[in-house]
């Protein structure tokens, strides 16, 4: 399976959101990284790109012909209590969703987020504008401390559930 993996913003140009401790921009590069490595070592075959230039994210993702497209992003809100994950797909009921619901499952199994769910949206761009099936993860949120603490000190796990995830994605629907 080729698997496209876009880490959310860009470090130095677009930072997303800004926590106490770190940016989304910083983290999501690491989790693209431990993503991507965890799913070379899944047998995968993989991709990966953190650009502000969503559309040549998107290009990139249909040169590579990618089976699946995932970018991975960190929440934030004015209201610091707003907290948790939520993983975001064209439709629901397409494979889009079922991937979606692959990576939620994984994330709150391994890290206990509070679970937003997994959403439609017909918006984001990277959603709409990609041919694969396509999601948005948003990890959990840098304006919660205790979701900060999480996404810093637990880096790592948020990266090896993602990777779970789609490879769950892979063996559900027998895309090797
Ligand atoms: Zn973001």
């Amino acid at each position: 399976m080729k698997v496209f993996i876009n880490g959310g913003h860009a470090p130095g140009i677009d930072p997303g959101v800004v926590g106490t401790q770190t940016t989304e921009a910083e983290l999501c590069c690491t989790f693209m990284h431990e993503v991507s490595d965890s799913l070379l070592a899944a047998g995968c075959e993989v991709r990966f790109m953190q650009d502000d230039d969503l559309g040549k994210i998107v290009q990139s993702a249909a040169d590579f012909a990618a089976d699946v497209f995932v970018a991975i992003h960190c929440n934030g809100f004015s209201n610091p209590e707003a907290k948790g994950t939520e993983t975001f797909c064209y439709s629901l009921s397409a494979a889009g969703g079922t991937l979606a619901n692959c990576i939620q499952t994984q994330i709150l199994n391994a890290l206990h987020t509070v679970d937003r769910g997994v959403k439609e949206n017909k918006t984001f761009f990277v959603l709409r504008k990609t041919t694969c099936p396509a999601v948005l993860v948003e990890t959990a949120f840098l304006s919660n401390e205790a979701d900060q603490e999480l996404l810093v000190d637990a880096g790592p796990e948020f990266s090896k559930a993602i990777a779970r995830g789609i490879t769950d994605y892979a063996l559900l629907t027998g895309s090797n």
